[in-house]
C-alpha cells in the first residue's frame, strides 16, 4: 500500500513554474499528490515540464502582471482540476541598478511583475478559497526583504511590498481560513542568478554564507511543500527566512 501524498486534496497554482525554483515547486508538489498549474510567460519550459510532470501537471501561458490574464487562470483552474486551494505567487523578475541612474521604465517592471503580480494573485485566487473554506498563499519574498544591498533598490522595494501584503493579508483573510505566509530565499542557483555572472558569482556568493554554499530550488522546494499542506495549519502572516543563514548578522558580523 503506498503512503497518501501530504497534498493530494491540494490544488495548487504555481506561478514562474517554467523554470528555476517554481518548476521544482511544481514537481514537488505533483510529487505529493497536487494537481498544478504551471502558470508562466515561457510557454515552450512550462509546457515541457507540463508533459514531463503527466496529468497532475497543467500549463497555462500566464503573466502576473495582468488581471485579465489572472481571471483566466484560476477559472482554467477550476475547469482542468477544481477550485484552487494554494497559490504559490513565485514568479519574479530581478533587475539591478544603481538609484541614480536605474532608468524608471525599470523601475516600474519590477514594480509590476513583482509586486503589482504578487497583489493581483493574492485578490484572484480570494473569492475562490472563501468560498471553499479556506487555503494557503506563498508569497515569494527574498532576503533582499530582509535587509538591503547595494544596486538592489527596486527589487527590494518589491520584496518589501511582498513581505508587507503578506501581513496585511494574514491578518484579512486568517478569519476566512486563508492563511498568507512569505518565504525569502537567499541566493538560489536558478537562471534568475545564472545570467548575473554564472559560476564565478556562485562562487562569491557562497563565500558570503555560513553554510558555504548557495541554495539550490532542491532547498526551497520542501518548505512550498509545508506550507501548502495542512501539517503548517497554524502558520500564518510569518516570514520564513531560507538563506544558509545570511541574514542571521549585521554587516560587522560577516
Ligand atoms: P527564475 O528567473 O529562474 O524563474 C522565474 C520564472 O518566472 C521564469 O520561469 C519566468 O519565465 C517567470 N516569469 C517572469 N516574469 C513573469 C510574468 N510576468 N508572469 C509569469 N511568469 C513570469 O527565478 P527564480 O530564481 O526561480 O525566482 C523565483 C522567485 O524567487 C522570484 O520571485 C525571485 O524574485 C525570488 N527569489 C530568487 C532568488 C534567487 O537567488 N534566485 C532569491 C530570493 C528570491
Amino acid at each position: 500500500m503506498t503512503t497518501p501524498g501530504r497534498l493530494e486534496d491540494k490544488i495548487a497554482i504555481v506561478t514562474g513554474a517554467a523554470m528555476g525554483q517554481g518548476a521544482e515547486i511544481a514537481r514537488a508538489f505533483v510529487a505529493e499528490g497536487a494537481r498544478v498549474v504551471l502558470a508562466d510567460v515561457a510557454k515552450d519550459e512550462g509546457a515541457a515540464l507540463a508533459a514531463e510532470l503527466g496529468e497532475r501537471a497543467h500549463y497555462v501561458h500566464h503573466d502576473v502582471s495582468d488581471e485579465q490574464s489572472w481571471a483566466a487562470v484560476v477559472e482554467e483552474t477550476a475547469t482542468r482540476f477544481g477550485a484552487v486551494n494554494v497559490l504559490a505567487n513565485n514568479a519574479g523578475i530581478l533587475r539591478f541598478g544603481d538609484i541614480e541612474r536605474m532608468p524608471r521604465e525599470e523601475v516600474e517592471l519590477l514594480f509590476r511583475v513583482n509586486q503589482l503580480g504578487c497583489f493581483l494573485g493574492m485578490q484572484a485566487v480570494t473569492r475562490t478559497m472563501r468560498k471553499n473554506g479556506g487555503g494557503s498563499i506563498i508569497n515569494a519574498s527574498s532576503v533582499e526583504g530582509l535587509a538591503g544591498m547595494p544596486g538592489c533598490t527596486a527589487y527590494a522595494a518589491t520584496k518589501w511590498a511582498i513581505r508587507g501584503m503578506t501581513k496585511c493579508g494574514a491578518m484579512e483573510l486568517g478569519r476566512h481560513g486563508i492563511r498568507v505566509n512569505s518565504v525569502h530565499p537567499g541566493m538560489i542557483d536558478t537562471p534568475m542568478t545564472r545570467v548575473h555572472g554564472g559560476d564565478a558569482a556562485m562562487e562569491f556568493g557562497a563565500s558570503k554564507v555560513p553554510l558555504r554554499r548557495v541554495g539550490n530550488p532542491h532547498d526551497i522546494a520542501p518548505l512550498y511543500v509545508y506550507l501548502a499542506s495542512d501539517e503548517s495549519s497554524y502558520v500564518n502572516g510569518a516570514e520564513i527566512a531560507i538563506d544558509g543563514g545570511v541574514t542571521s548578522t549585521h554587516a560587522f558580523g560577516g
